[in-house]
């Protein structure tokens, strides 16, 4: 299903969760069902989301788009708000990653995540990322640079941003500020 489509689902149906249950989300459509979309917050976060990617190729993506879009869609899919809710607070009490996968399959047994792991470290990079930024916002800092990890295999979307610096104000995760895609393991210094 392409965007535009999704977002006029959402916009017309979501209050019954008929995009959720188009996501195979059957307990969340159901409970958007019968709560009318989180009592109509959760369908206007909804749209709102499912607005953005459309507003986006109407604009005219940028250069390499087809690339930049497949960011976003990971980014979209691995903040399941579901996951993340799940995931962060464990993330922000230190629990490894193991622990972490070991919690969630025992209570979600069904799910067929293969590439959970992976998912929970895009979860903590994000989160630690988007703390960093957050001070460095705070402390005054006017740019950061993203730096690579030695040993992170690069891919074509991080070797283009490989020690680039940015103004700490436009920081964007998947934009311009990692993680940049699922597996990711670049971060962000204060450019002094
Ligand atoms: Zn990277």
């Amino acid at each position: 299903m392409n965007d535009k489509a999704y977002f006029i689902i959402t916009l017309l149906f979501g209050w019954c969760g008929a995009h959720k249950f188009i996501q195979k989300k059957y307990g969340m459509g159901l409970l958007y069902l019968v709560t009318f979309g989180l009592f109509g917050l959760g369908w206007a976060a909804d749209c709102f989301r499912a607005l953005l990617p459309v507003l986006r190729h109407k604009n005219g993506a940028p250069a390499a788009s087809a690339q930049h879009d497949n960011i976003v869609d990971q980014l979209c899919l691995s903040l399941d708000p579901e996951f993340v809710s799940f995931v962060l607070p464990m993330i922000k009490a230190g629990l490894s990653w193991n622990r972490i996968e070991q919690a969630y399959r025992s209570s979600f047994p069904d799910s067929e995540c293969e590439d959970l792991a992976l998912r929970i470290q895009y979860v903590e990079s994000y989160y630690s990322n988007s703390t960093e930024i957050a001070s460095l916002k705070e402390c005054g800092a006017s740019k950061y640079r993203i730096i690579s990890m030695p040993d992170h295999e690069l891919c074509d979307i991080c070797k283009r941003f490989k020690g680039r610096t940015f103004p700490v104000s436009s920081a964007r995760i998947g934009y311009n500020c990692p993680p940049f895609h699922l597996g990711c393991r670049c971060t962000t210094v204060i450019e002094e």
